[in-house]
């Protein structure tokens, strides 16, 4: 797609994304193939290194320094809290609810990393892991009642799967909430702590972030004031993004489709969709859709809530239409 050539480094999400579970999808690989890309991902379940393998084993081309979980970024939040408390760096300790690679990152990161709330921890962080259950969660309590800072690495409520959604690390996070009364700061996204980090990491003068959920990937670019595109082959539906308060840059079908020539324009109440180059029902539903946000939102704000529909004898642009989720 000629719009990413217009950026340095593209911030990609990986879920929905880049991959589906244990699909690359489509298009992804061709996109993003000899581009400079950071891979920014908001599950801290896995270490970067095993982000990155995943990746490679799905052919990607890409070095373990190319991701950034927000594991990572909430060790980095920790250590600004804790400097901002005056807490000396030597000697501070950090529980961890989560995975074992989460646990290494806070050790690099300088944290000593303890098992009980006894120790009286500076830090609590709590990600994803299978492995969470009630006993960390009440160490966690016990150490944030105790005095403990509380950070998570993001507040995803739920996690998809190939099942469906699955209970997510914002949903466990509520549970110590609703015992502690005490809400943690979270590094994920939409927070931009970790578009920073990858734009520092990288050298970025342009970049671009890049997703499929609008309330992540596109509220944290937007947040980090980067541009932001939004690819349809993930969370975000086409009728979602023509209401949304988080509003990309730019909306494609997948990272490589795309068709030229669509528009839209206002005819009375009715934003009227042109079609332009066809081709494969799910570009041309996202080039509709594409062509009629701007036209969408300037009437939203405007105070108005306009119908979309296809012009008069425009059979490809119909079919678009049909085609939103
Ligand atoms: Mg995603």
């Amino acid at each position: 797609m000629r719009v990413l050539d217009d950026y340095d480094v593209l911030l990609a999400d990986l879920d929905g994304t880049v991959f589906k579970g244990n699909a690359a999808i489509d298009g992804a690989r061709e996109a993003l193939a000899g581009r400079d890309v950071m891979y920014i991902t908001n599950n801290a379940s896995r270490a970067p290194g095993q982000v990155a393998d995943h990746l490679r084993h799905l052919d990607f081309t890409v070095e373990d320094t190319q991701v950034v979980t927000s594991a990572q970024a909430a060790c980095t939040l920790a250590d600004e809290i804790l400097t901002e408390k005056s807490v000396p760096v030597s000697g501070r300790r950090a529980y961890v609810v989560g995975a074992r690679s989460f646990r290494e990152l806070a050790t690099e990161a300088g944290f000593d990393v303890v098992d009980s709330a006894d120790e009286l921890p500076h830090v609590v962080l709590h990600g994803h892991s299978p492995e969470n259950g009630w006993a960390q969660l009440s160490e966690a309590a016990l150490s944030i009642r105790a005095g403990a800072e509380y950070v998570a690495s993001n507040l995803d409520t739920t996690l998809p799967s190939e099942r469906g959604f699955l209970v997510g690390n914002g949903s466990l996070v509520a549970a110590v909430v609703s015992a502690t009364g005490v809400t943690p700061r979270s590094a994920g996204k939409p927070l931009p702590e970790m578009f920073r980090r990858a734009v520092t990491t990288s050298g970025a003068r342009r970049p671009l972030a890049v997703g499929d959920r609008l309330d992540t990937d596109i509220a944290g670019g937007n947040a980090a004031g980067i541009d932001t595109l939004c690819v349809l082959t993930g969370v975000a539906t086409h009728t979602e993004l023509l209401r949304t308060e988080f509003r990309p840059t730019f909306i494609a079908a997948n990272l490589r489709d795309h068709l030229d020539g669509w528009s839209a324009c206002l005819e009375r109440d009715r934003v009227v969709v042109s079609s332009g180059e066809t081709g494969p029902l799910p570009v041309m539903s996202a080039e509709a859709v594409a062509a009629a946000a701007p036209v969408v939102w300037r009437e939203i704000d405007e105070g108005r809530d306009p119908e979309v529909a296809a012009a008069v004898g425009d059979d490809a642009a119909a079919a678009a239409l049909e085609g939103w989720r």
